[in-house]
């Protein structure tokens, strides 16, 4: 069965050479009982060691059963004790956090046993022990002569053909050392038993062969003729060893049993999966936060020019109809539609040009219905009320700027907006996030212009009319540019024209036609007007109530409902807000593909530098691959001082036959299931976050970001650095033999 040739054991450490034992020659066959004494330091458990396949030897020759083994690689070693060795220690090395059930069935998984009579296999061991009663008991809890009745299962539960013990019984009194003695000598027929002990007395009555070390050397080996040893030896009789491996299956179950099964380690796995797990989203997170706003600029004739936009408008250049706005409606991440989208686009500033200079964005007042805080709603077309936050500029002008006449006037072209004066009548206070989104929408600005529906519609057509042209003709004459305004006191189909229309011709002007035309890339309209007036210097104030001329000068004034007849238009151009604007894309060709045409706002900014975007870019993406590196290093060495307490339970593992790679497998599917429920630990805080559960400002920012997308990237980041973890941790685990690793645990 074993054959040593002249095999020798040194140990080299710092340029020291000692001998474990040197020149054995030994020839062992099943059936024998073999005792082997001598003195602390005699090189027994080297031996025994180097037998056991978990120790190498430097010279000679061992052979298992004629094949020789000096040129076995780790693999084949592995391959041999799981196949021929049953181990048992004088520390029961038995995993504490396991059951006596579950130290047995460890021994039968580990062999390959993946059959359903495994649970009957380990009952039926554990009653030969007689620890039937402590199957459910954790191995921590039992005596030494109990622990080691379970290791003998243990080893007996392989079905090996060579059982050897190291000082199996020094750890226990000499009542259960015998029954100890006994019990391994009764189960174990059929096999070659090798025990290594102080106390001869204690295995006498068994053994067939004695052998006693003294320095590194075989100096007795004798022979015992033991009759019912002979007798129950029927020679070739060699248990048929398994070799299987563990199962794929069985390694799911270990890993998860391994998972649970010590509550303080799982919590401190648990916690330091969770860091890991929000170090990731956060510095994710935090990186896709800022490539979003890097992605800025400017955009003059767009005020608004949040993600969320897409302008839209139809290839035919006509009116929006009911119909367009149901259709876009109905497209998937679309939010909202903003139906006369000028207002967004609508920035403006009231000033009474020497006390107060406020600029807003033009909003209707039913976007800030019951907010006002000081004063009252807006009445006429000609009253405001604005929406500011509660500390800055406007804040400290508000007070003065009540109730005084004041222009509103648009904030690119310095335009009235309105016409006439205005006057703020109330105020209100923004939220937070309406703040914040103000700033995002337009940039830098104090607040919202909050206008009745009439006001609303003025801006309108001082806007369109800002986009078209007006043109006319005369007495058979052009007019390049027309400046149209409104008056109460133009009857209707009238104008009031000036003197420089007027002496383009040099008939009287009263009664005379003027033909107006209105031309955008819309629309094309022509609209005779007869001539009601021409006002002068000395009319102005009779006519249109106006003090000062210059006011009035080279202005062409209509009756409001002609005014209105003329831009009032209906929407050319919309504007669709999506839902979730890392969708912008495919809601645009969703959009597209229905027949409209889409502009999208960002497109059109004006980057403040393309070059130097880029450069951030990247250094954004390097600054997360290196938080990721050392997020990924501090975990490795925490999990690593966790899983120390661990790497008894490895050891053994390998005592038992276990493999590089089952220990790897073990080890991944522990952090994997850790990972994973870290993962759902996160995101069921993001959860609560996002549904507002948890009011904290920093995760609202962080969760704000965070789609389904990114939920999935940011799995298979954590998992495959759990991956890598426990390949990390599984190497480190076998740069040691399975003895050393097992000599420092003990
Ligand atoms: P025993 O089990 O008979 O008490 P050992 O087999 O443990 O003796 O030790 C035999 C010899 O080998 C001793 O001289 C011991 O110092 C040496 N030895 C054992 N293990 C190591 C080791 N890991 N490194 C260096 N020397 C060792
Ligand atoms: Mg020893």
């Amino acid at each position: 069965m074993l054959k040593l040739e002249k095999v020798s054991k040194f140990y080299s450490s710092g340029g020291v050479v000692a001998t474990g034992f040197s020149k054995v020659d030994l020839e062992l066959g099943i059936g024998e009982f073999v005792a082997i004494t001598g003195e602390s330091g005699s090189g027994k458990s080297t031996l025994l060691n180097v037998i056991s396949g978990l120790d190498s030897y430097e010279e000679g020759e061992m052979y298992v059963n004629g094949s020789a083994t000096s040129g076995y690689t780790k693999e084949d070693l592995e391959g041999y004790r799981k196949k021929y060795i049953g181990n048992i220690f004088q520390t029961f090395n038995l995993i504490n956090s396991y059951t006596v059930y579950q130290n047995v069935e460890l021994s039968l998984l580990m062999s390959g046993c993946d059959s359903k009579d495994v649970e009957e296999k380990v009952h039926d061991i554990i009653a030969k022990v007689g620890l039937t009663e402590y199957e459910k008991t954790k191995a921590s809890k039992l005596s030494g002569g109990q622990k080691q009745r379970v290791a003998i299962a243990r080893a007996l539960a392989k079905e090996t053909p060579i059982i050897v013990a190291d000082e199996p019984t020094g750890n226990l009194d000499s009542q259960s050392a015998a029954e100890v003695i006994e019990l391994l000598h009764n189960l174990s027929k059929n096999k070659l038993i090798i025990i290594v002990t102080h106390n001869y007395d204690q295995v006498e009555k068994y053994v067939t062969r004695k052998i006693s070390m003294h320095d590194g050397r075989i100096v007795e080996d004798k022979k015992l003729s033991q009759q019912d040893q002979a007798e129950n030896f029927d020679g070739g009789d060699i248990q048929e060893a398994i070799s299987d491996t563990l199962t794929a299956k069985n390694t799911v179950k270990l890993g998860i049993r391994n998972t649970f099964n010590i509550p303080a380690k799982f919590l401190l796995m648990l916690a330091v999966f969770v860091f890991l797990c929000g170090g990731i989203i956060s510095s994710y997170t935090a990186t896709m936060n800022s490539q979003d706003s890097m992605d800025s600029g400017y955009n003059e004739f767009f005020k608004d020019v949040r993600k969320e936009r897409i302008l839209v408008t139809k290839p035919d250049e006509k009116v929006f109809t009911k119909e367009d706005y149901k259709k876009l409606k109905a497209v998937s991440n679309v939010d909202t539609i903003v139906k006369n989208d000028i207002s967004l686009d609508s920035l403006g500033y009231i000033s009474d040009d020497s006390e107060f200079w406020i600029m807003g964005k033009i909003t209707p007042m039913k976007d800030f219905k019951g907010r006002i805080e000081v004063g009252r709603e807006p009445e006429t077309a000609k009253e405001v009320v604005v929406m500011i936050p509660k500390e800055g500029y406007a804040q400290d002008v508000i007070d003065s700027a009540l109730d005084k006449k004041a222009t509103l006037s648009n904030d690119y072209t310095g335009e009235s907006m309105i016409d006439g004066k205005v006057k703020i009548v109330g105020y209100g206070y923004l939220t937070d996030e309406e703040e914040e989104e103000l700033v995002e929408s337009v940039g830098y600005c104090e607040g919202y212009f909050c206008l009745t529906d009439k006001g609303m519609n003025q801006i309108r057509y001082n806007a369109l009319k800002g986009y078209s042209q007006q043109t006319g003709k005369y007495a058979g004459m052009d007019i390049e540019g027309l400046y149209l305004k409104t008056s109460e006191d133009v009857p209707e189909g009238s104008v009031i024209i000036g003197e420089g229309i007027s002496s383009m011709s040099e008939y009287w002007p009263i009664g005379q036609e003027l033909t107006i035309r209105n031309k955008s890339k819309y629309f094309d309209d022509t609209y005779k007007f007869s001539v009601y007036s021409v006002v002068t210097r000395d009319n102005c104030e009779y006519l249109l109530g106006a003090k000062n001329f210059d006011d009035v000068e080279g202005f062409t004034y209509m009756n409001p409902k002609d005014y209105r007849k003329m831009f009032e238009k209906g929407n050319y151009q919309s504007s669709v807000m999506v839902k979730d604007r890392k969708l912008v894309r495919e809601t645009i060709k969703e959009i597209e593909e229905l027949g409209y045409n889409c502009f999208y706002v960002r497109d059109g900014l004006v980057k403040y530098s393309e070059e130097a975007d880029t450069i951030l870019k990247t250094i954004m993406m390097l600054v997360l691959a290196f938080t990721l590196i050392v997020l990924f290093f501090i975990t490795y060495f925490i999990m690593k001082l966790i899983l120390k307490s661990r790497n008894i339970y490895y050891s053994t593992i390998r005592m038992l036959g276990g493999t590089k790679g089952d220990c790897s497998n073990l080890i991944k599917v522990e952090v994997i299931t850790v990972a994973n429920i870290a993962f759902l630990i996160c995101m069921g805080l993001v959860a609560l976050v996002k549904a507002g559960f948890i009011r904290v400002n920093y995760l609202i920012q962080i969760v704000g970001f965070l789609n389904p997308v990114d939920c999935v990237i940011i799995y298979v980041v954590i998992i495959a650095m759990s991956i890598l973890l426990a390949g990390r941790f599984s190497k480190a685990l076998f740069k040691k033999t399975a003895m050393n690793a097992y000599k420092e645990e003990v």
